[in-house]
């Protein structure tokens, strides 16, 4: 097998399944010791670490990660809903760590120095031969009148898995029956498309076995429901019509105290009201001027996810920009497909081997009650024209059923597994 061929074995593979060790073949290649540091231990960032470091053990890998654990956004709306706790969705670093030798360092990065090669925490330099970003989102409330440093203590937008999850979850529990519950919803792109609508369906099916009188209104600044909105609809339709109101092009545009929403059209005065805030490229990305003046997310080339302002750089997961990519949904399941891709591309360029046509796959799932899922999957390639991922096929299910939650439960647990074990 050639080093082509090898490599094409890997990473379909790698893509698509489970990776197998390349230790021995890869220690041949590697003659000096690279160093490749990582920013952010979420989704894209774990995947990418892991896949360098099955790709050729002999790479130093370095993470750098402010929070200590790992607390998934998948399966949080289940925490809302009731039907997990987030200890269920709570994991330790350790077993990534030591399985495959890869340093953690828990500490907030500020600045990196394109020049030197290096990115600083307020402690610590570090050098790299090729940096890697995968730092999420920013939530911007910036539109939203009114807003104060201490207003999502009332009005939490849980849309990072940790104390504000676990705040909704509570102040959902704990609303009186005939209480009001809002929703509101940003204009897309944001991270997660049908997200919001899942947190609606799991609310709306705790409300009806506990808080039967109470109501859940859904503000949702697009014109319609961004994903699988039939399914969701029908669902709603058919089990919570006394429950669910859904108001298209009702973006709050305010807030008052004591739980008022503004919108264009309204004040709706809420008992438990969760804002998701429109959203943007994280603030580390842009304060170290890897996104262009004016623009929301991150220029990448699609191939790699290579930056296309530094050199030596490269961008994935939900920071990086859909006019560049091409229209992947800002998904987990996606920024761990970039990981992958992103994590054969560095390897290759330190290993001096050509590069690959990257292929990406991605499957949401979204529970419509405690008992039902729905879900939508789709296939991407490489696109050498527009240079873009496009879509090659793609499906959703045909109706809500019982095996698609059971189905995202295991989606879950492997996922969780692929990244942190
Ligand atoms: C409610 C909800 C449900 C979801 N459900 C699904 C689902 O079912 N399926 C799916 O595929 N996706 C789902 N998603 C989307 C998924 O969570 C994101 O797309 C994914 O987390 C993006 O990965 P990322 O690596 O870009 O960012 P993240 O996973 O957010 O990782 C970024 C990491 O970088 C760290 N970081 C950032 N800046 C710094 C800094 N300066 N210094 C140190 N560390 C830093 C952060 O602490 C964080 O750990 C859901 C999201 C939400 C909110």
């Amino acid at each position: 097998m050639n080093r082509r061929e090898l490599i094409r074995h890997f990473f379909n593979i790698s893509i698509l399944g489970s990776i197998t060790s390349l230790t021995s073949i890869s220690n041949s290649y590697a003659n000096n010791v690279s160093k490749v540091v990582i920013l952010g231990a979420g989704w894209g960032g774990l995947s990418a670490a892991k896949t360098i470091k099955k790709l050729n053990p002999s790479i130093s890998v370095t993470v750098i990660e402010q929070n200590k654990d790992f607390q998934s956004c998948p399966v949080s709306n289940w925490v809302i809903g009731d039907l997990k706790s987030m200890d269920d969705i709570t994991f330790s670093y350790d077993s990534l760590k030591n399985n495959y030798s890869i340093e953690f360092l828990h500490e907030k990065a500020e600045k990196i120095n394109f020049n030197k090669k290096n990115i600083s925490t307020e402690d610590n330099i570090i050098e790299y031969d090729k940096l890697i970003l995968s730092p999420g989102i920013e939530l911007d409330y910036s539109n939203i009148e009114n807003w104060t440093n201490d207003s999502n203590i009332v009005f939490p937008a849980a849309w990072k898995a940790g104390k504000e999850t676990e705040l909704l979850a509570k102040q959902v529990k704990n609303i009186n029956d005939g209480g009001v519950v809002c929703i509101s919803i940003p204009l897309s792109p944001y991270r997660c498309p049908p997200g919001p609508y899942e947190r609606a369906s799991l609310i709306a099916s705790y409300l009806s076995k506990y808080k039967k009188r109470s109501k859940l209104i859904i503000l949702d600044a697009n014109e319609k429901i961004v994903s699988k909105g039939k399914l969701f609809m029908d669902f709603w339709k058919t089990n919570y019509s006394n429950i669910i109101e859904y108001r298209a092009n009702s973006g709050v545009v305010g807030v008052d105290n004591d739980r008022v929403l503004i919108t264009d059209f309204d004040d709706i005065k809420c008992d438990v009201a969760n804002i998701i805030p429109k959203q943007r490229v994280s603030k580390f990305l842009k304060d170290n001027n890897l996104v262009e003046d004016g623009k929301n997310w991150a220029p990448v080339n699609a191939f790699d996810f290579s930056s296309t302002i530094q050199k030596d750089v490269f961008i994935i997961g939900d920071s990086t920009s859909q006019s560049d990519v091409g229209r992947v949904p800002k998904s987990g399941y996606i920024a761990n497909s970039m990981g992958k891709v992103c994590g054969l591309a560095v390897v290759s360029e330190l290993m001096d081997m050509e590069k690959l046509t990257p292929s990406m796959i991605n499957t949401c799932y979204s529970l419509v009650s405690d008992k039902e899922g729905i879900s939508v999957s789709a296939v991407y390639t490489y696109d050498t024209n527009s240079k873009k991922i496009i879509p090659t096929s793609s499906g959703l299910s045909p109706k809500s059923s019982k095996i698609i939650k059971k189905n995202a439960w295991d989606w879950a647990q492997n996922i969780w597994e692929d990244m942190l074990l």
